[in-house]
């Protein structure tokens, strides 16, 4: 027995989990926000239901971690720091570099490091989390998983771009993906709930949350999957365009008066989407509402999310040559069941049928499509900090 934390750390806030591994079982998890402003807010969650939380300054992520390992100490969650054994951070890039996660020592720093570029903001915070860790907790295994790693099976045909295949080689200029190890853990359950061998299924995983991706998932293996270099392409998202034409950028730069091409890159990653196409929300429930009481323009956001999530599926039907499952999973994946009949009824003339009573449901696991359909529909919310932890407790070993 032992406990592993799972760590995901943004820019300005640092998001955990602590495991008792193997046993899978969560003794609390929280969040510290604001860090490096004014008025941190500071929360934890323990012993089942019970809830800390206070506001104060954190300078850094390094000093985030000393005070959540002391709470967790004052708090008897733990008695002592040795109790901790490993811990498990999210990487969002990892390249063509990390095709699994990896057992960080100076060379995979120096390595995550290099691939900034890849994905600035991220990786940097990723970077910072997982260098507070080792400063307070120097001793204890130390894991990076990264988002892309799952998506390092796609073939070339499906992760080049048509650019000049010099850009390739010279500046890594490709497919990624991202949302790597929530296709992995739901495509893997999938297989457990259908009771078959993963790698004999052709399944289609739609992780549809305020980021949203779309995966083929081929024996086993991520063949193709909707977002792109970064997590901007593929479907429409919360606030994120998905796939556009490249000729926009210069076209609405100069209709804007806009000089620096980054004011372009922000208003497609946090101004468009169902948020710019609605004028409403970014939130899905609050498009709902607002489609009830007879808003045009969020029933039309509604209706593109709907349509280019279903251009994947069709997508990777033909490129698969069937079906055998395709899985629902995070917040709207999991919650709107609306939206999932929507998504999936144009599959019908090929008898891939949801069942309606069954896709009544919000968050939680289940089989949703009736006995005689030609596939199986499935909602299975995912846990990414789970897979995290098992990859912290696969590497110790
Ligand atoms: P993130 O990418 O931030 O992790 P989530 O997976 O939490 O996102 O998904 C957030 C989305 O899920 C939001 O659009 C939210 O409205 C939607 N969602 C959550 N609960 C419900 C619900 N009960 N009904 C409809 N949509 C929901």
């Amino acid at each position: 027995m032992s406990k592993t934390m799972a760590i995901n750390a943004g820019s300005s806030s640092l998001k955990w989990k602590l495991y008792e591994m193997p046993e899978e079982e969560t003794l609390a998890s929280g969040i510290v926000e604001r860090i490096g402003l004014n008025n941190s807010v500071f929360t934890i969650k323990y012993n089942n239901g019970n809830k800390y939380e206070d506001v104060l300054d954190i300078n850094d992520h390094e000093v985030a971690v000393e005070l959540l390992l002391q709470k967790l100490i004052e708090l008897k969650v733990i008695e002592n720091l040795d109790e901790i054994e490993g811990v498990g951070h999210r990487v969002v890039a990892g390249g063509e570099i990390f095709s699994e996660s990896a057992l960080i020592d100076d060379e995979v720093i120096e390595q995550i490091d290099s691939i900034i570029k890849l994905a600035p903001l991220h990786n940097l915070a990723n970077l910072t989390g997982i260098k507070a860790f080792k400063n307070v907790l120097p001793d204890i295994t130390s894991v990076a998983v990264f988002d892309t790693s799952f998506h390092q099976t796609m073939p070339a045909v499906n992760f080049m771009y048509s650019l000049p295949y010099e850009y390739y080689e010279k500046y890594d200029a490709r497919k990624y993906g991202a949302h790597g190890t929530s296709h992995q853990f739901v495509s893997e359950r999938a297989a457990e709930m259908l009771g078959k061998p993963l790698d004999e299924l052709k399944i289609i995983t739609l992780h549809l949350g305020n980021g949203a991706s779309i995966t083929a998932v081929e024996n086993g293996v991520s063949i193709d999957t909707s977002m792109g270099f970064t997590p901007l392409a593929g479907v429409t998202m919360g606030t994120r365009t998905g796939d556009i034409d490249a000729s926009l950028i210069p076209y609405l730069m100069e209709k804007l008066d806009l000089t620096d091409v980054q004011d372009m890159i922000d208003i497609f990653n946090h101004q468009s989407g169902l948020k710019g196409l609605s004028g409403v929300s970014s939130d899905m429930r609050d498009l709902e509402a607002a489609e009830a009481e007879g808003n045009e323009r969020a029933e039309l956001a509604l209706r593109i999310f709907e349509d280019r999530v279903r251009n994947y599926v069709g997508q990777y039907i033909v490129k698969m040559e069937g079906v055998d499952a395709l899985v629902f999973t995070a917040g709207i994946g999991e919650n709107a069941p609306e939206t999932r009949a929507n998504i999936i009824k144009n599959l019908e003339f090929m008898g891939i049928k949801l069942d309606e009573e069954k896709n009544n449901v919000r968050g939680e696991e289940r089989v949703i499509s009736t006995d005689d359909s030609t596939a199986k529909i499935l909602l299975i919310p995912t846990d990414e900090e789970v897979m995290i932890a098992r990859d912290v407790e696969r590497l110790k070993k």
